[in-house]
């Protein structure tokens, strides 16, 4: 068996990334401010004999750890970040949360980062053991949720000599992933009026919240004329204060505009800018804008996921059991049956409303419903060929954002998916590794995909990563 001895490598250090996986899923931390979980990566990394690079493209929380010598570069990326308000209990199928308001690791990224590492190692010690050439380089990328740090990286250069990049996302269902998501950029747009008594002198007072609501009214009306895959949201970050009877001097509204890839999502933002602008006229009131992230779409690669997908049919399904069948039963009991049905649909599987937890591997191409989602690694994907994983860890239909899917961050069932989508990776790596012809093959395939269009950093020229941001969203 070709890929035996690499996840034998893989089961190695399976307790001790399990064991991280748990730890930063007990520090969840927001946005560019994932300290103490980078910190956890960068110690496991040098731990493991990796060099250590802390602070990657001058942002504080990025941590890169490479290892071996000459030949082809492997990068792993995985990330850390966790999500405002979702605390909760481990392993409880209601609602409670550990700290009231609190952070929680409600997208699974404390098993994206263990997982992603652990693939790393083993390739480090497959390359080590059998004194090739060969080097793997794991990426530890903050900020995924909201702050896109993957395209700061790649716009500083730190993937320019990498070769193929691989990554995995914790879902429902195992086997590679759909590589379609959506371009996006999150802009802060904020008015500024003039404060003046509501009542004793309103027509002294110019008022910013107006200007809000009417960019919100104006860019809803934009909606029966986008392309049917673009997507607007909005968030009110500062509303100018709580005294009705103060007129309101400023406001902030953050909108997160989508569409199919930049070429569509260029004209979409001038509207959202001009929309603004119109509503600063109509209130007398000015605005300024700041772009706090921006991603590009997916870039698939053919070569790479057939491949992947051959190293997971060659692995199985996970095998989880009746414990976590169980287990996995009282989550689902809490979902709706619209949330399951979605996971099949996305996953485009025939609904089995019956079914605990993944037992199978998702046919490859077999696209259902999805990519109407945003990434980071989207941008890595436009510059190297890249391929992700879907790693079964939690009840089927658990929708990503929620305290269901924080509650099963430290369950058996995910330490085994994680484990299991890791010899996935660290397979695909070895592949790559292996057969120069293939990273030939997926190189060439990036360039058809890409040539008449070549990559251009969706971030505007001096936008720089939002460390300091104070409010954080949601997710990609
Ligand atoms: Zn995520």
């Amino acid at each position: 068996m070709k890929n035996e001895e690499i996840w034998q490598l893989v089961d190695a250090r399976r307790d001790l990334m399990i064991a991280l996986s748990d730890r930063v899923w007990g520090m969840p931390e927001l946005c560019y401010s994932e300290h103490r979980s980078a910190a956890e990566h960068a110690a496991m990394l040098e731990r493991e004999g990796f060099r250590v690079t802390r602070g990657a493209a001058g942002i504080p929380t990025a941590v890169i750890g490479e290892a071996g010598v000459g030949g082809l570069v492997i990068a792993i990326l995985g990330e850390f970040d966790a999500l405002p308000g979702l605390s909760q209990e481990a392993g409880v199928a209601e609602r409670r949360p550990v700290e009231a308001g609190g952070n929680g690791h409600g997208c699974g990224h404390n098993l994206l980062g263990a997982g992603a590492l652990l693939a790393a190692t083993a390739v480090k010690d497959y390359l080590a053991e059998r004194r090739l050439p060969g080097r793997v380089r794991y990426y530890g990328c903050p900020a995924e949720e909201g702050g896109a740090a993957k395209g700061f990286l790649v716009r500083s250069g730190a993937f320019q000599d990498v070769d193929v990049a691989i990554s995995w996302h914790p879902a429902s269902f195992s086997g590679v992933k759909d590589p379609r998501s959506l371009a996006n950029t999150r802009i802060d747009f904020t008015f500024t009026g003039r404060s003046a008594h509501a009542a004793g002198a309103p027509h002294l007072g110019r008022s910013a919240l107006d200007a809000v609501e009417l960019m919100n009214v104006g860019v809803n009306y934009m909606r029966e004329h986008m392309p049917s895959r673009a997507r607007v949201h909005y968030a009110l970050l500062d509303a100018g204060g709580i005294a009705p009877n103060v007129v309101q001097a400023r406001a902030t509204v953050r909108y997160l505009i989508r569409a199919g890839d930049l070429a569509e999502l260029k004209p979409l933002v001038e509207w959202v800018r001009t929309v603004a602008q119109g509503a600063a006229l109509m209130t007398q009131t000015t605005v300024e804008t700041r772009v706090v992230s921006a991603v590009s779409n997916l870039v698939g690669n053919e070569p790479l996921e057939r491949v992947m997908h051959e190293v997971f049919l060659s692995l199985g399904p996970p095998q989880f059991d009746e414990e976590d069948r169980a287990i996995a039963a009282m989550f689902r009991a809490t979902l709706r049956g619209d949330d399951i049905a979605e996971a099949y649909a996305k996953a485009g599987l025939p609904l089995d409303p019956d079914k605990e937890l993944c037992d199978l591997i998702l046919p490859l191409g077999g696209r259902g419903a999805g990519g109407m989602g945003s990434t980071d690694v989207a941008d890595v994907s436009w510059v190297v060929p890249t391929v992700q994983a879907s790693g079964a860890t939690c009840a089927i239909g658990t929708p990503f954002h929620t305290w269901q899917l924080t509650a099963q961050g430290k369950t058996a069932a995910a330490h085994k998916g994680m484990v299991h989508t890791a010899k996935a990776m660290a397979g695909t790596a070895l592949a790559a590794l292996r057969d120069p012809a293939l990273v030939a093959d997926a190189k060439a395939d990036l360039r058809r995909r890409t040539g008449d269009q070549p990559y251009v950093c969706p971030l505007p020229p001096g936008v720089e990563p939002a460390l300091n941001m104070s409010v954080v969203q949601g997710g990609p």
